[in-house]
């Protein structure tokens, strides 16, 4: 009897939770492919090389629609940090610090846009520390989209379910003062970071993490993201580095369980591939194999596309 109850309840919140299919994704010309969106493509102050050769490569690689970013806290540092660390780093990209950083920044991006092969979406990627600390205005009031990095936090509690819902809450707050899409970035393979770091140090075999270790979620808290982020103009991403973890058996499994439910229940999410560096760059990036699985298809990560395309087609002719 209460096996059939619980039965009942799931199949009950399985229900409750399933979206109609959305009119108008009817046709393939309508939908960019998951490998042809790159929704955070890092192309600032760690760029290696010029612009152009690095945009080359990722359309070399079938990309067509982008968010250019960068870390925005690079631009609040010292200039002697910041000359030692490019040095370093043998970066290619110089920019300016502070306000005329960030400027020519989104110059930068502007002049990509201008390429006619791509579409390019400018965008930052803001510590999730900063939705506690306070939020830079200027720059963020440049972008078309923000980006929110979720730490792995090694060394201190792993990512969760807890954490996602605080912040949606705060990015549902930050919305009212900037309103533009806003992405949680890579909140599941940073969880499975801390955790295989944490076994690692404690002499422990991270093989034997098991995938209920590395679930995100706890019982009801997927229902109250799915409740939260209902209609709203939030995404989660999936990240490139779901892809290593999608390798190991435990992780895959805790990242279907995760995941498959929240993009069955209408849940928005974006592809992305971090990139970096030239080592990332000259990779194909192939997210069917990793996002499929998890229900996360190119009909659900198109959503921010046409919402930022819609955004743009109403800015154009403001003013005017
Ligand atoms: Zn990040
Ligand atoms: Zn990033």
């Amino acid at each position: 009897m209460i096996r059939s109850i619980v039965v009942i309840c799931a199949l009950a919140v399985a229900a409750a939770a399933q979206t109609q299919p959305v009119p108008g994704q009817g046709l393939a010309e309508g939908l960019f492919q998951l490998h042809e969106m790159d929704m955070h493509l890092h192309a600032g102050m760690e760029r290696p090389v010029d612009m152009k050769t690095w945009i080359d490569l990722a359309v070399k690689d079938g990309r067509k629609v982008f968010v250019l970013l960068d870390h925005i806290e690079l631009y609040r540092r010292s200039q002697a940090d910041y000359d030692a660390w490019r040095e370093k780093s043998k970066f290619f990209a110089l920019y300016p610090l502070g306000a005329a950083g960030h400027r020519a920044l989104m110059t930068d991006f502007d002049n990509v846009a201008r390429r006619g092969d791509v579409i390019v979406f400018k965008g930052w990627e803001v510590s999730e520390r900063e939705l506690d600390s306070g939020l830079e205005d200027a720059p963020l009031r440049m972008a078309d989209v923000l980006g929110f990095h979720i730490s792995p936090n090694n060394g201190g509690t792993p990512p969760n379910g807890r954490t996602l819902i605080r912040r949606v809450r705060q990015l549902l707050e930050a919305q009212k003062k900037y309103p533009v899409p806003m992405i949680l970035f890579h909140p599941f393979p940073m969880r499975m970071e801390n955790l295989q770091r944490t076994a690692q140090k404690q002499g422990r075999d991270a093989k034997t993490i098991t995938a209920s270790e590395y679930r995100f979620f706890q019982p009801g808290e997927q229902e109250e993201l799915i409740r939260l982020l209902k209609g709203q103009s939030i995404y989660v991403e999936m990240n490139w580095d779901t892809e290593a973890y999608w390798k190991i058996q435990a992780c895959r499994d805790a990242l279907i369980a995760d995941i498959k439910p929240l993009a069955d229940a209408g849940v928005q999410f974006t592809v992305g591939s971090d990139s970096h560096y030239l080592a990332h760059m000259r990779k194909p990036f192939r997210p069917a194999s990793w996002c499929e699985p998890a229900g996360v298809t190119a009909l659900n990560t198109n959503t921010v596309v046409r919402e930022l395309l819609a955004i743009r087609a109403k800015r154009s002719f403001e003013g005017k």
